[in-house]
Order: structure tokens, then sequence, then C-alpha cells
């Protein structure tokens, strides 16, 4: 895709080139292992730079997109135009003082679970197996096993679209089933504050480690998926409604019904996006057609039809 030079330039100004690249293949960011390039790919390292970009974005009219672990999404074959911001390792700094815990928005649950355990602090137990970024979470305000990011976040400071800096309280974030105030008013989440309990080590390490038993037994983790395809519609699971409709191991090209759970869409071997979207449509359909509820999916897509 071409450039505009211009805008290049100045960009180049704030992202040293090891953390900007071009028409970079986003099937690496993905955890479906799918995706087409983005035209401008940078890794931020601080707020200021975020700041900055988002400012040059503006004003040079440049579509973005904004990615964690990329363990939620479905990026098109064709990609994503304009710029991506990727959270990674560059934004993944983890401090607590006292109760409370504050992390780069690139910081993966895993870890800040890890961390929180190391440190006697209960509450974060139930994300240990959640393979996204602390932003990412946060914006999906992801949950497993009755627990949930909305429990814990006490605030979020974002960028917004302006450049401007905004701290949100928890009041002001909107928490539902899988969603956040960031769906609707597009700031880019980049440190966040959780609260904890005090906790004894030993019963923390031993709730993760039944979470992480359960997670190995019943979910195709060894095969690259995007987690559940769909939300769980009121009253039902999505996965055993799939399952009663005898769709486990349905495929279109490399895309498949996990044989293992239903609720999940594997990337069983060079799928495209147009594979996974043509399968979701047809599970769609034949739930549907037996069993009269409507799937949504919880799997978000991303970049140019
Ligand atoms: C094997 C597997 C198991 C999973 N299990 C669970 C589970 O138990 N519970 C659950 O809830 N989810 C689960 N997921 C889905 C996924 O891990 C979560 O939704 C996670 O919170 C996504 O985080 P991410 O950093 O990967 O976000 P991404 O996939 O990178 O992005 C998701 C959305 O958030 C936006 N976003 C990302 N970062 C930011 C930011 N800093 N600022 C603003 N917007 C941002 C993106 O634009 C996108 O719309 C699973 C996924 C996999 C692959």
């Amino acid at each position: 895709m071409q450039k505009n030079e211009d805008f290049l330039i100045n960009l180049k100004k704030i992202i040293p080139s090891e953390r900007l690249l071009l028409d970079e293949p986003l099937a690496n960011h993905t955890t479906f292992r799918i995706g087409g390039p983005a035209d401008y790919f940078v890794l931020p390292a601080s707020i200021g730079e975020i700041t900055e970009v988002l400012k040059l974005t503006k004003q040079y009219e440049i579509p973005v997109t904004v990615l964690g672990n990329g363990s939620n999404v479905l990026v098109l074959d064709s990609g994503i135009r304009g710029l991506v911001i990727k959270f990674g390792r560059n934004m993944a700094y983890i401090r607590h003082d006292g109760h409370r815990i504050f992390a780069g928005a690139g910081a993966l649950l895993s870890d800040v679970s890890r961390y929180a355990a190391k440190h006697g602090l209960t509450g974060m137990e139930f994300a240990i197996g959640i393979p996204g970024s602390i932003g990412g979470s946060v914006f999906m305000n992801a949950g497993a096993y009755e627990g949930e990011m909305s429990n814990i976040v006490l605030s979020v400071t974002a960028v917004c679209q302006d450049g401007s800096v905004k701290r949100f309280e928890k009041r002001e974030l909107e928490f539902s089933y899988r969603h956040s105030v960031f769906h609707e008013n597009h700031c880019t989440i980049c440190e966040v504050e959780l609260q904890f309990q005090n906790g004894e080590h030993g019963l923390i390490r031993s709730k993760m480690g039944d979470f992480t038993t359960k997670r190995e037994t019943k979910q195709p983790l060894e095969v690259p998926s995007a987690g559940s395809t769909f939300k769980r519609p009121p009253g039902y699971f999505a996965g055993t409604l799939i399952e009663q409709t005898g769709l486990k191991g349905l495929t279109v090209g490399g895309a498949q019904v996990s044989p293992k759970h239903a609720g999940f869409i594997i990337n069983a071997g060079g799928a495209t996006a147009q594979d996974v979207l043509s399968l979701i449509k047809e599970v769609q359909r034949r739930v549907y057609e037996k069993h009269g509820v409507m799937l949504y999916p919880e799997v978000r897509t991303l970049g140019e039809k």
C-alpha cells in the first residue's frame, strides 16, 4: 500500500525505526495466526509517544486501530488500512503500592496475575489463563470462572482521539458483559489501576492451578484460535448449543469448529479470515434453525472489507 511520505517522515520523529514497521503482517500478532498487513505498525513505549502519534494521525486523517495481544480479534485478509498501535512488552510494566497494582496496557494478564500472587494479593486468579493484555482485557471486560475485570479495575488512564490524556474512574467505565465504555469513546487504554485484597500465597497459587487444569482439559489450547467465538446468549451456553446442533468438526477451508470445545473456532491450518467468517455464518444459521437462538460473535473483526 502506498505510503503518505510526509506523514511517515513525521511519524519517524516520534517512534524510532526498530518500533515502526511498514506493511507488517498481522497474522504475526494474532492468536488466530490470521490477518493481512497493517500499512503502518507502531509499538509505543510511553503515553507521551501515544499522544504524539494520535495527534499526528488526526492531522493527516490516518485511521487508527489498537491491538493488544490479538487474542480476541479476527483481522481480515486484506489487512488494516492506516496505522496500528500494538501494545506489547514496551508498555508492559507492572508495579504495586499496597493493595493496588498499576500495569501498562501491554502487560499480559497472566503476568499481572502471577505478580499479584507473588505479593500475596488475591482477586485476579480468574485471569491466569486468559491470553490477553491488560488493555484488551479492560476493553473487553474479560472474565472467567465467576470473575471479571470490572471487579478489580479502579481507574484507567487513556489517550483520546484528540490526543488528550484522561483518567477514567470505575463508575465511568460502563462495564457490562464483554463491554466497556471504550467500545464507544475510542480512547486508547494506556495504564490500568487494579484493586486487590490480602490473600494467602498458597491458596492463590492453588486456585490458579485449578483454573489452568480446567482450561487445559476443556479448551483446544494447542491450536490457534481467538477463544470463545460467540458471546453467551442469555440462558444458554454457545458451545453447548453448537455441540447439540452436531457441528463439532464442521470445517470451511482451514477453519474448523473445534472437535474438543464447540465454542471455539480454530485455525486448523492455513485458514483465511474469509474461511472463519463463512464458518461463523454457517454455525449461526444452523444453530438458529435448530434452537431458535441467534449467536453473536464475541471475536471482533478488524480491517478492510
Ligand atoms: C485460548 C483463549 C482463551 C480465552 N479465554 C477467555 C476467557 O476465559 N475469558 C475472556 O473474556 N476472554 C477469553 N479469551 C479472549 C481474549 O483473550 C480476551 O478477550 C482478551 O481480553 C483480549 O485481550 P487482547 O489484549 O488480546 O485484545 P485484542 O484481541 O488485541 O483486542 C481486543 C479488542 O480490544 C481493543 N483493544 C486492545 N487493546 C486496547 C487498548 N490498549 N486500548 C483500547 N482498545 C484496545 C482492540 O481494538 C479490539 O477491539 C480467550 C482467547 C483465547 C485465544
